[in-house]
């Protein structure tokens, strides 16, 4: 889970530090956490969620997401709609788990931890906060087990999530202080489409001469081609020369 400040530097983990959790079948909260919750998705876990499922992007958006304004950076909110039963259970919970374990959210990987990314007073030097999140109710957190944040990043695949994530929110930090102003309409639809909406973004890239108006590399065209990964990464090059003009 993403925080939005970094926490107090009494509650601040790093790498290294060490605490208890395991989460399993047998303890009486499971699934319990998979509800009413407010689960912000990033681009890179929309791609592998719409992908996951097999659906268009268009289709993955209107139907599991809700779309919403940050007041701080007006950039976009995309998270997952919860369903509308009593409990506002996540649509991807089963009695057995979560049916999209592999393809989960990065808060979701991060749970019981939250993560927060903040910028150097020089804009270059990125610096990273966890904590662990006090969730009444848990118990996984007073299970023997203990482990480092480290093991933790690890065990939970986060490396490739980070990778694809922080990029996002360096740059999102940067446009904020940079233009000084919230996004107008036209940028935020461009926001939407190259972060969130791969399939519109692609038809965009590749039947227009997008290719040839912003001089992009053949290397990167070709892969882009290939590899929706690296069709979200020229996304991301997309909206660094577009938010600039
Ligand atoms: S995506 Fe999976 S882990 Fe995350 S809240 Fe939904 S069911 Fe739970
Ligand atoms: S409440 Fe904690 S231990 Fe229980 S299912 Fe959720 S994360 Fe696991």
């Amino acid at each position: 889970m993403f925080v939005d400040y970094p926490p107090s530097l009494d509650q601040r983990l790093s790498r290294s530090d060490t605490f208890r959790f395991s989460c399993h079948k047998g303890l009486s909260c499971f699934n319990s956490c998979c509800r009413n919750k407010h689960l912000p998705l990033t681009p890179y876990d929309v791609l592998r969620l719409k992908t996951a499922l097999g659906l268009d992007s268009d289709e993955f958006l209107s139907r599991h997401t809700l779309y919403n304004i940050d007041p701080r950076s007006s950039f976009p909110i995309i998270s997952i709609r919860m369903k509308n039963n009593p409990e506002r259970s996540c649509p991807f919970v089963s009695p057995e788990g979560c049916t999209v374990y592999e393809d989960r959210p990065t808060a979701c990987r991060l749970f019981p931890l939250a993560r927060a990314v903040a910028l150097g007073m020089e804009g270059d030097e990125r610096r990273e906060f966890f904590t662990l999140l006090d969730i009444p109710g848990c118990l996984g957190l007073r299970e023997p087990a203990v482990m480092s944040v480290e093991q933790w990043m690890h065990d939970q695949g986060l490396e490739a999530y980070i990778a694809m994530n922080d990029p996002m929110v360096d740059f999102v930090l940067r446009a904020k202080n940079a233009l000084g102003r919230p996004l107008d309409e036209a940028s935020l639809r461009r926001v939407i489409v190259s972060c969130y909406n791969i399939d519109v973004f692609r038809d965009f890239v590749f039947s227009t001469n997008f290719l040839d108006a912003f001089e992009i590399e053949e290397k990167m065209c070709r892969r882009a081609r290939d590899d929706d990964v690296a069709l979200l990464e020229l996304g991301l090059v997309y909206l660094k020369r577009g938010l600039a003009s």
